[in-house]
């Protein structure tokens, strides 16, 4: 068989990045299809439901298991001076369990990190990478957390956190103390980014988004005005589904954790 090298050498640059970037691209085809189970690592409660409830509604009636980690309590989630934190986090957990119900997710894992207060630690990534290897997902899916402009501190922690663990859950001495768990390292297929720029995958969710927007509006707490909310959510659906052909869909950057690391063509995926 030729080699990649020698097929490379014969092309232009452009063509060559063209036939390179096809051949990596070959790993990603179909990985929605293809996918049994998968672990959602979110920053607070509502924010898998807002971005991907489409495709959540769509893969857990497919029979695949679907598990949400939940980073921080989400007690910062209001404007009103008079509510409790600690108040707001036990109502926003009824909330996602209401909402996770309606989309057919199977279990519910909080982390209580603080709201408005996550950051990447050691700690973090650990406590993820013993749920991947429980959990065994063939996908983490995750905000982008190198979306520009992205303000909140969470969203940021949640997808570097995510990305880390995804790709230290196969190394058995990134965390030993697994081992005595008898959690076995495990090797993450892939990691899907919502919130992405970039995406290089796009779901047809057109059936699935009255279940979504039930599974949205479970989040009480979170929405004074729900049909200004809704409006928005099915406009950004409505041009993500234009980009292939569908009346909504959802959008999400994929990659192999492997191409996740000194690689430079990454962005281009
Ligand atoms: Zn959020």
């Amino acid at each position: 068989m030729e080699s990649l090298e020698s097929i490379i050498s014969r092309l232009s640059y452009g063509e060559a990045l063209n036939r390179y970037l096809e051949l990596v691209r070959e790993d990603l085809v179909d990985c929605f299809d293809r996918v049994r189970s998968v672990v959602c690592i979110q920053p607070h409660p509502d924010d898998t439901d807002i971005a991907a409830g489409g495709l959540v509604a769509k893969l857990a009636k497919r029979g695949v298991e679907v598990v949400y980690v939940t980073l921080t309590d989400g007690g910062l989630g209001t404007r009103d001076p008079e509510t409790y934190p600690a108040k707001l986090a036990l109502e926003r957990r009824r909330e996602q369990e209401e909402a996770a119900r309606v989309l057919g997710v199977k279990e519910l894992v909080w982390l209580n990190y603080r709201d408005g207060e996550l950051q990447p630690t050691l700690e973090a990534r650990l406590e993820l990478v013993l749920l991947i290897r429980k959990y065994k997902p063939d996908m983490v899916l995750a905000p982008d957390p190198w979306l520009s402009y992205e303000a909140h501190p969470d969203h940021r922690a949640s997808g570097i956190l995510a990305a880390e663990a995804a790709f230290f859950s196969s190394l058995p001495h990134a965390a030993p103390s697994a081992l005595a768990f008898n959690l076995k390292p495990h090797v993450v297929r892939y990691i899907a980014f919502y919130w992405t720029r970039k995406p290089n995958t796009l779901v047809d969710v057109s059936d699935y988004v009255e279940v979504k927007m039930k599974a949205v509006k479970a989040h009480k707490s979170q929405f004074g005005d729900i049909p200004a909310f809704e409006d928005a959510l099915k406009t950004y659906m409505r041009l993500m589904g234009k980009r292939i052909g569908a009346e909504y869909a959802e959008a999400f950057k994929v990659l192999n954790p492997f191409n996740m690391h000194s690689n430079v063509f990454a962005e281009d995926l």
